[in-house]
């Protein structure tokens, strides 16, 4: 992964690594993640806007390969801390044709929303994502993940953060996804609530699933 930065230093994009450009882990990235993933663990930045308290959930490791960026957790996984840990991350495992175990193998896949903590109920399902977070964290840690190479941006407060393309809709760009930067894939949120968008875009499940499946499967069995 590689972050890339405007002439102010703002950060403006990220590149994935290619395929055959393995860089060597040092034992150093490793003390590094686990003391930044400890720091993350320790924030309390925004916790004056969250109901149950700040609870950070993410997974990283200087291997991994695949990254998901989601929205926020909900109270179950606030709870448990263990990410997509709920019928979304039913859907999402099906979708891409993992089992819970291949799914949080933090080696190869790391998991990070754009808001670590759950940030409380709003008057249709959960509130947004923390505003805060992405802009602390996310960078500081793709640093870290030199070896990923695909990256999937689910629910558009992702997509919204990391392409700066012209699609109005989500619909629109999932659709277009072979557009995006490579290495970066949109996908809708796989939230039971996002069942009538499902049934009334069929080309979704039947056309870029199976392919985004076969690009997940090639990456993870390069090991
Ligand atoms: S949401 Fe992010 S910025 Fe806010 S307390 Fe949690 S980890 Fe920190």
């Amino acid at each position: 992964m590689i972050v890339k930065l405007d002439a102010k230093g703002q950060f403006s994009g990220i590149f994935m690594a290619e395929h055959s450009d393995k860089i060597p882990l040092q034992p150093a990235n490793t003390n590094r993640m686990d003391n930044l993933l400890n720091e993350v663990r320790a924030c309390t930045l925004c916790e004056a806007h969250l109901p149950l308290g700040s609870n950070p959930v993410v997974r990283a490791s200087p291997s991994a390969r695949l990254m998901i960026i989601g929205q926020a957790p909900g109270t179950r996984v606030h709870k448990t801390g263990i990410p997509w840990n709920d019928p979304s991350g039913d859907r999402l495992r099906s979708w891409l044709g993992l089992d819970r175990e291949q799914f949080y193998d933090s080696n190869n896949i790391a998991i990070m929303p754009m808001g670590f903590c759950y940030p409380g109920k709003g008057k249709s399902g959960d509130l947004p994502p923390r505003p805060e977070c992405a802009p602390r964290w996310h960078e500081a840690l793709l640093e870290q993940m030199p070896q990923l190479q695909l990256t999937l941006l689910i629910g558009q407060y992702a997509q919204n953060y990391y392409l700066k393309d012209s699609y109005k809709t989500l619909t629109e760009r999932v659709r277009n996804w072979r557009s995006c930067p490579p290495g970066l894939i949109p996908l809708p949120h796989p939230s039971p609530r996002n069942q009538l968008w499902l049934r009334r875009n069929p080309w979704f499940e039947e056309e870029v699933i199976p392919e985004i499946r076969r690009q997940v499967h090639e990456l993870l069995d390069q090991s």
